[in-house]
């Protein structure tokens, strides 16, 4: 009989670096080290293709809520001339189809390692490398680690007891199954009322002959007011390429709109309403940017909440859903606010209904569906959006040991600290793209996501030109940049969202600490400038 250790893979790989995801960041990283800088380099991927967050969300209705245009690599004039998008807001499949693209058009595929989970990374000191080790068992190292992993990307199944024996089938929309999901003649119950679930629903509506959603924390949201793209639009586009590019990044969010100068509260209240009435028009995102102030000033905040809430209430005919649905806790847009298409006009369906599960709490799930403090909903598929460990789960999930062999995990106890999201102290060599700390998911992601691809690839540019092996945040450095994330976050309204994935509260024992900086993306990409400009100032850098 063989030895079974025999079979294991065992091989190692040895690279100057490692790049874990090949999503938007991992793709443009390898593009940049191996293309760029001529640096053997190596991608492992967990899925079996390319698209990271848009390989796994292939649940119905998926579609970015940033503009297609903004939605894309703006490194490649090429790119940008040769791809048409289709419509206002790309769909998943889209997504996709783009992102094989850009591997396909860069030759990356063939320094991307599919079906390969990370699963544990140790840097050594002795020879400053990271050894890097696989759920299959296999082996690489490298000078250099840079995660590519997204900040949304570890489901977050509730821990809700009695799922086990559940007799219908249930998903998580970030694990989507590759053959999608049949709701046809089925009693779906849809748990979850973010970004994912409010673009979901009016899908399942249409398709299920029954939809519940269960609602714990009612969610502001505006029309995306999706359409094709017309021919002159996609011309305008790539011919204001360059001009697109200089807006965002001049704009605190990476979209290609400005915000407005002007103070909610200075204007009379007709004025208000005709600016929120033209951006309820126009739809999608660029909503927040009717005033200035409006993710600033709880008074300014309350004149976009007041409008939102009484669209709502006209859109829903029963006014007792109307209100379940308006019964807001939180500011407009302290949690990042979903866009839909028809998803409160799904509620007047006779096929949906809503169950309010903060005043009616689930207690478990039974063999045959729901059951909350006041009722039992019977139930053939349980959908859950319950989002996601944000932003440190993906980083957690991997056994990642820094010097002396300390576990992130422990580095980051009481929530995460990072210079500049970018690096952790006492983590040499590794570079955390769209890392905690830092614009990610509070601006447009690609736009965050080549910053950080740039910056990583000159500062590793600078070490060759110069011999130097290890770059290390300095803990001062770090220190002060947490304090600086939370003086940042404190300017706004964002953390008044108690129940916020931004502050982790979504995830129970996680610390709650405001993950991502609130600064604003020119001013972050400023200060990054500047660091790299004073020769990487806050970072100790040695041969
Ligand atoms: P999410 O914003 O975290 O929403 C999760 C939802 O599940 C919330 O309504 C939450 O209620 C609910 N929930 C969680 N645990 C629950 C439980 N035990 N019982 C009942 N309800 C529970 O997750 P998401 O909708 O997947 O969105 C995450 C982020 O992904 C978005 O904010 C966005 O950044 C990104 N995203 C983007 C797009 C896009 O661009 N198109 C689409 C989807 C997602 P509470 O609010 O009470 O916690």
């Amino acid at each position: 009989m063989p030895d079974s250790t025999t079979s294991l893979p065992d091989r190692v790989g040895a690279f100057d670096a490692l790049i874990i995801g090949a999503g938007f960041s991992g793709l443009y990283q390898l593009h940049c080290l191996r293309d760029r800088l001529g640096l053997s380099a190596r991608v492992l991927e967990a899925g079996d293709g390319v698209g990271g967050t848009w390989y796994w969300n292939r649940y119905p209705g998926a579609r970015c809520d940033s503009e297609s245009h903004s939605y894309s690599y703006y490194f490649s004039e090429e790119l940008l001339k040769e791809w048409e998008w289709s419509e206002r807001y790309p769909e998943q499949p889209e997504i996709l189809r783009y992102l094989n693209h850009v591997a396909d058009r860069f030759d990356l595929r063939r320094d991307i390692r599919f079906g390969t989970r990370v699963t544990e990374a140790r840097y050594d000191a002795a020879a400053n490398r990271w050894h890097v080790s696989t759920e299959a068992g296999e082996r690489f190292t490298a000078k250099f680690l840079i995660t590519a992993v997204g900040c949304l990307s570890t489901a977050n199944v509730p821990d809700i007891p009695g799922l086990d024996g559940f007799s219908g089938r249930w998903y998580h929309t970030g694990q989507w199954p590759r053959e999608g999901v049949d709701f046809a003649g089925k009693r779906v119950g849809l748990i979850g009322t973010g970004s994912t679930g409010i673009q979901a629903a009016p899908v399942i509506a249409e398709a299920a002959a029954h939809l519940t959603v269960f609602q714990r924390t009612a969610n502001y949201s505006v029309p995306a007011r999706n359409a094709p793209l017309t021919p002159e639009f996609l011309r305008w586009a790539k011919d204001s390429s360059a001009d697109l590019r200089r807006v965002m990044h001049s704009t605190t969010n990476g979209h290609p709109f400005t915000i407005s100068e002007r103070s909610a509260l200075d204007a009379t209240p007709e004025e208000r309403r005709a600016a929120y009435e033209a951006a309820w028009e126009k739809g999608g995102l660029q909503f927040r940017a009717a005033f200035r102030d409006i993710l600033t000033d709880k008074a300014a905040n309350d004149t976009a909440a007041e409008f939102i809430r009484a669209k709502i209430r006209e859109i829903v005919k029963d006014p007792e859903t109307a209100a379940k649905l308006t019964n807001f806790d939180h500011p407009f847009a302290a949690k990042r606010p979903p866009i839909d298409t028809s998803y409160f006009e799904a509620f007047n369906r006779d096929n949906v209904s809503l169950v309010d599960v903060r005043a009616s709490p689930i207690e478990r799930i039974t063999p045959r569906g729901v059951k909350t403090r006041d009722a039992e909903y019977g139930l053939d598929i349980i959908v859950f959006a319950t989002g996601f460990d944000a932003m440190t789960g993906p980083l957690l999930k991997i056994d990642i040991r820094g010097r002396d062999g300390v576990p992130l995990r422990e580095a980051w106890e009481a929530g995460p600290r990072t210079y500049l999201g970018l690096q952790v102290a006492g983590f040499p060599n590794l570079f955390t793209i769209t890392g905690p700390g830092s614009p990610s998911v509070l601006c447009n992601m690609p736009v965050a996501i080549e910053q950080h691809v740039e910056w990583i690839t000159g500062c590793i540019a600078h070490m060759q030109e110069r011999g130097l092996e290890r770059i290390e945040a300095e803990p001062d450095a770090a220190d002060r940049w947490v304090e600086h994330v939370n003086e940042a976050a404190d300017a706004t309204l964002l953390p008044q969202a108690s129940s916020s994935w931004y502050l982790g509260a979504n995830v129970p024992g996680k610390p709650r600490v405001f993950m991502p900086y609130a600064g604003g993306m020119a001013r972050y990409r400023g200060i990054c400038d500047d660091v790299a400009a004073k020769g990487y100032e806050g970072f100790a850098l040695s041969d």
